[in-house]
């Protein structure tokens, strides 16, 4: 899966992809992550890529012309490919683990990210297919939002985690937060380990597991647990 990052600040996208599991992903071939700076497709001597907007207002815009030139430069364009290009912006749906499961099939992706003010509308038009949130508050760019949706679609691609079910087994998957984990030792401060997890009993840890799921979810996120409930069963 290759990932291209329009961006402005393509050493942000670069130090972060090449670290830990996407940087290993990366090794291994399995993800491709090309951070294209827009500034290098300014068609002005200044290398200007924002200005003031029409009808007044506090704030720069960042420019149709650069942000279509570098788009159409990008390798799957030029190659005639089909790409799903999401700009992320905070006035979209709010991204979830549904999305980054349908975003995994894709073979090329490319973000978009603002900066400023955002971006000139009739580009977008032009060039976006999804419009992608990471929350209902605002952030400087669109760089961390890139990172972030990137992170989780990753994860997604077969081989990306070393093991493989614990990418099927996490939190969201069923609709529910994960249950809590423990690792060694049995005791630490006082605490033990729940004597089931200990009992090699695979169907009763499985159910302790399930119950834990629901009450943290109705504890944590009761706007899921709701929507769970609806759709599967009563505790
Ligand atoms: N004026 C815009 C508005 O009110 O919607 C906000 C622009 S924001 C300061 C600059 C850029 O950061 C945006 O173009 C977008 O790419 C990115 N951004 C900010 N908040 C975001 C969020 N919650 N999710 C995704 N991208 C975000």
């Amino acid at each position: 899966m290759n990932f291209h990052i329009m961006t402005l600040f393509p050493e942000m996208i670069e130090g972060a992809a090449n670290t830990s599991i996407l940087g290993r992903a990366i090794d291994k071939g399995l993800l491709s992550v090309n951070a294209v700076d827009i500034r290098e497709y300014t068609a002005n001597k200044h290398n200007r890529v924002d200005d003031y907007t029409y009808g007044g207002g506090a704030g720069m815009l960042m420019q149709a012309q650069p942000i279509y030139d570098c788009y159409m430069n990008l390798q799957p364009v030029r190659e005639g490919r089909k790409v799903r290009t999401i700009y992320m912006t905070p006035q979209a749906k709010v991204f979830n683990q549904d999305m980054a499961r349908e975003f995994a099939k894709e073979e090329d992706i490319v973000f978009l990210c603002g900066h400023y003010e955002g971006i000139d509308e009739r580009v977008l038009e032009e060039i976006v297919t999804d419009y992608v949130s990471i929350g209902d508050y605002v952030l400087t760019g669109g760089e961390l939002p890139a990172l972030v949706c990137m992170d989780a679609i990753a994860r997604m691609v077969p081989g990306v985690l070393g093991n493989e079910v614990s990418g099927e087994t996490e939190s969201f998957d069923d609709g529910l937060l994960e249950y809590p984990q423990y690792s060694r030792p049995e005791e630490w401060k006082g605490k033990r380990v729940p004597d089931v997890l200990l009992s090699g009993h695979h169907a009763n840890i499985e159910k302790w597991r399930h119950e834990q799921s629901l009450c943290r979810t109705k504890e944590r996120r009761p706007d899921l647990y709701e929507k769970y409930l609806a759709t599967h069963e009563k505790l």
